[in-house]
């Protein structure tokens, strides 16, 4: 399955994912313990789409006071879309999970995938802020658009080769391994690229979350996960995120 595909498939549960709140419908517990065998063992088979399949039922099914099947139940769908690709949703089904169930182990599996941005972590800290100053400008340019979504390849294309464009004239303008994680997402945020007017309004309507100054990147969330701000509600999204529903 590809990742657009995937990340429609994916969408429906998107309201629910933020704070683990699903409306659920099973009418035996029984069944919940069914269906989440039956994706585990399609897991520990390789068939990742079954999996994600059956996974997507039970957390959309399984009522919100189960908590400790639906905590398991978004955990499984974290490690399925993390092998389809789909890193975004597959940290926020493991965020979901971590609001639910805040196992220790969960909780290491979470901080060790992300970056100071609170993105998946990438190989090298470069590239970790290109994803970073990508994933800013993307959003400012669907939030822009009154669909949100990118109609055509060719119109993503083009937007990520000046996206890449203006990355060159950052990575001129300042050594960005000297800056603190605040400030590199200052400059970025500072960044506003032209893009083509015939789709673009300018950005006013669209403020953007900033960190403040003397903005602490430890502060614990406010959602009460338990984890720091930067890397719970207040992270950079990850740009499979922002491409939910496109072409
Ligand atoms: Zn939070």
């Amino acid at each position: 399955m590809d990742i657009p595909v995937l990340l429609r498939f994916f969408s429906p549960l998107r309201r629910e994912l933020p704070c683990g709140v699903v409306i659920g419908t099973f009418k035996d517990v029984r069944e919940h313990e069914r269906l989440l065998r039956k994706a585990v063992r399609h897991l520990a088979r390789h068939r990742t789409r079954e999996a994600l399949s059956l996974l997507k039922r039970c957390v959309t099914l399984c009522p919100s006071g189960e908590k400790a099947f639906l905590g398991r139940a978004f955990h499984l769908l974290g490690i399925s879309l993390r092998r389809m690709g789909a890193c975004g949703p597959a940290l926020r089904a493991w965020l979901a999970a971590y609001r639910i169930r805040k196992e220790p182990r969960l909780r290491r599996r979470i901080l060790s995938s992300l970056n100071e941005y609170g993105m998946l972590k990438q190989h090298t800290p470069e590239q970790d802020d290109w994803k970073a100053f990508y994933a800013i400008q993307v959003r400012r340019y669907l939030s822009s658009k009154r669909s949100a979504h990118f109609s055509s390849r060719a119109e993503k294309d083009m937007i990520d080769q000046l996206i890449w464009e203006y990355w060159r004239d950052v990575r001129r303008m300042y050594d960005l391994s000297s800056l603190s994680t605040t400030q590199k997402l200052q400059v970025f945020h500072d960044v506003e690229i032209v893009f083509p007017w015939m789709v673009f309004i300018p950005p006013e309507a669209t403020p953007l979350e900033v960190p403040t100054p003397g903005f602490a990147p430890t502060r614990k969330c406010t959602c009460g996960s338990g984890l720091p701000f930067m890397l719970c509600c207040g992270r950079t999204k990850n740009s499979d995120e922002l491409w939910i529903g496109s072409f």
